[in-house]
């Protein structure tokens, strides 16, 4: 994020998008551009960007955007598609851009006939003696065979499904194949008679999208068989009738694709309860519907979807737990129906102002997790070591947990929790109980601003602060730092952390 001037927030270009000036020059008319005409919009004064098919003249937003002007001229009269995935792949520029799209990229005109390869190949075969082509023909055969058996493992090994009913209840299965299957890697959700089932399986993830053949009730039951990798949703039929079908496959049905190549889904939560945790921040519980399955790993987050003034905004925030277990002795049970989410309070925030507003009773919509933290990192550490800033104390809660509770060769947990006053500091109460029921935890708050009766530690982040608290309890004890906070708080704490001799694997910073 850069400083933007006065009068060029969010809110000020969603109020100048609702203005009915005309952003495009094109009166609303949409027009076909062609790669040619799209380079020649590459200056500031005049730029296009192509997403995803579709072009928009970014101009009059240039001083609206918050990764500044430069970042937005990286993509100049080109295709932005992958830079933009790059960096901001959840924002939603459909609705913030409404305004300036021109229209589509006009389709290439395709350089080859349809059966150019099948013609290659046969003008290729009366080039090469009789006997030779025998030969060619053999090996070709045994490759179309060879890819083909590629092609069915490979739909194996991303998973298949099957069904079966009896008169209550419809099973749908789903072999992944893939070991150490669990709750968290699993989301269903079931509503108005439409289904989505998606499996994450490292980097890609599975789909099962239908709209059902009959109604069924809210509940959905999740089986998982975690050493085969069988996963089973389970539908009460509403009415016991014999299903012909389990219903019509939508677009996405049994895909297996890359993660970052599916839209986020969102389903509306309710919010139930929101608490102070301090002056400015508040803890939120949402409620998930009942046909929703999704539980959110640790060190992961989810996005939140308002509708402002017109505008669709989405921003992330990291799920934390209602409250800080005490008593480690064995992992608290959840119910999975509520997200916690602890969240500041911006006097001028477009988001989180939207967010105090809501009532109790009134809906959000929240996204499926993301995030690149594996909890494999800090199962095989002996120190972990949390660095927090404000409110990105919020992975650490349930990294807190997780250590303490589940990872039984960490030695030492130490968090560096920065603030700018006391006031500012979220869940020192507990912080500071856990500390002294759990003798493996240590805390340290350091603040930037304090008051003048603060007896404690006071500074900024630093290479000397750093040097200070950041320590292995034993020479060769393995490490994990985990580090949240501002953008430039934690890009400057790894740096220090990288001079002080820890490496790149001993680092884990969470980010967007
Ligand atoms: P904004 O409108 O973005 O403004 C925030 C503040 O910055 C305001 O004071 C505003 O005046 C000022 N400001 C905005 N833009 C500029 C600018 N360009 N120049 C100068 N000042 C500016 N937050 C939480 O509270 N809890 C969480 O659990 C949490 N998790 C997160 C997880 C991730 C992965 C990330 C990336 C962020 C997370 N955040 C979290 C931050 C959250 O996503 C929002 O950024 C935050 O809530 C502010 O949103 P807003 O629209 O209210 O504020
Ligand atoms: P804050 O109260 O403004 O600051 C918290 C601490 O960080 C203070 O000690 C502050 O000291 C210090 N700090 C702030 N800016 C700094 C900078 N530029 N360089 C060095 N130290 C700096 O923080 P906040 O309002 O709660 O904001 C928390 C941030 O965490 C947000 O930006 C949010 O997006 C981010 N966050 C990220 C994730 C994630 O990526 N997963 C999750 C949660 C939150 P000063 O007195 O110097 O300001």
């Amino acid at each position: 994020q850069v400083p933007l001037k006065p009068g060029r927030s969010l809110m000020d270009w969603i109020r100048l998008t609702k203005s009915g000036k005309d952003l495009t020059g094109l009166k609303g008319r949409l027009i076909e551009v062609t790669e040619d005409e799209l380079s020649k919009h590459n200056k500031k004064e005049d730029c296009w960007i192509c997403i995803r098919g579709f072009v928009y003249n970014v101009t009059p937003y240039m001083e609206y955007h918050p990764g500044g002007e430069d970042e937005l001229m990286k993509a100049a009269g080109t295709d932005g598609t992958d830079l933009f995935d790059q960096v901001h792949r959840w924002v939603n520029y459909e609705s913030m851009l409404k305004e300036c799209l021109l229209g589509r990229m006009a389709v290439k005109p395709i350089a080859a006939p349809k059966d150019f390869k099948a013609f290659a190949y046969v003008n290729f075969l009366h080039q090469i003696p009789e006997e030779e082509t025998v030969v060619y023909l053999k090996t070709s055969i045994i490759l179309v065979i060879l890819s083909k058996l590629l092609t069915l493992s490979l739909v194996f090994k991303s998973g298949n499904y099957d069904w079966f009913q009896t008169d209550s209840l419809i099973t749908i299965v789903i072999y992944t194949k893939q070991k150490d299957m669990n709750a968290e890697l699993v989301i269903v959700d079931c509503q108005d008679k439409q289904l989505r089932g998606e499996i994450i399986m490292d980097d890609h993830s599975y789909l099962v999208e239908v709209d059902l053949d009959h109604a069924v009730s809210e509940d959905v039951a999740v089986n998982i068989a975690e050493k085969v990798g069988k996963v089973e949703i389970i539908l009460n039929k509403k009415d016991n009738i014999h299903w012909n079908m389990l219903g019509q496959p939508r677009e996405a049905h049994n895909t297996f694709i890359k993660r970052t190549d599916r839209g986020l889904f969102f389903r509306k939560c309710k919010l139930v309860s929101k608490a102070e945790v301090t002056h400015d921040t508040k803890l939120f519980c949402l409620m998930l519907p009942k046909g929703t399955h999704l539980r959110v790993p640790t060190g992961q987050h989810v996005y939140l979807k308002q509708v402002i003034a017109g505008t669709e905004v989405v921003k992330p925030y990291t799920p934390v737990l209602p409250f800080l277990s005490l008593d480690f002795q064995e992992p608290p049970r959840h119910d999975g129906a509520h997200i916690y989410l602890m969240i500041k309070i911006y006097s001028h925030g477009l988001f989180t102002q939207a967010l105090d507003h809501l009532q109790i009773g009134d809906y959000i919509s929240v996204s499926n997790p993301e995030g690149n933290f594996k909890k494999s990192q800090v199962q095989t550490s002996e120190d972990l070591l949390l660095l927090a800033g404000g409110t990105g104390f919020t992975p650490m809660v349930k990294l807190l947990n997780f250590a303490l509770t589940e990872v039984s060769c960490l030695r030492t947990v130490k968090l560096i929790f920065f603030n700018k006053t006391e006031d500012d500091i979220l869940w020192r109460n507990q912080l500071e109980q856990l500390a002294l029921k759990d003798e493996r935890f240590e805390v340290q708050f350091i603040l930037s601003q304090p008051s003048k009766e603060w007896v404690g530690k006071q500074g900024k982040i630093s290479s000397s602060l750093l040097s200070e608290f950041v320590k292995r309890s034993r020479r060769d004890s393995k490490v994990l730092i985990c580090i949240c906070g501002p953008a430039p708080f934690t890009e400057q704490g790894v740096q220090y952390l990288k001079d002080l001799g820890y490496s790149q694997e001993e680092i884990h910073a969470f980010t967007a």
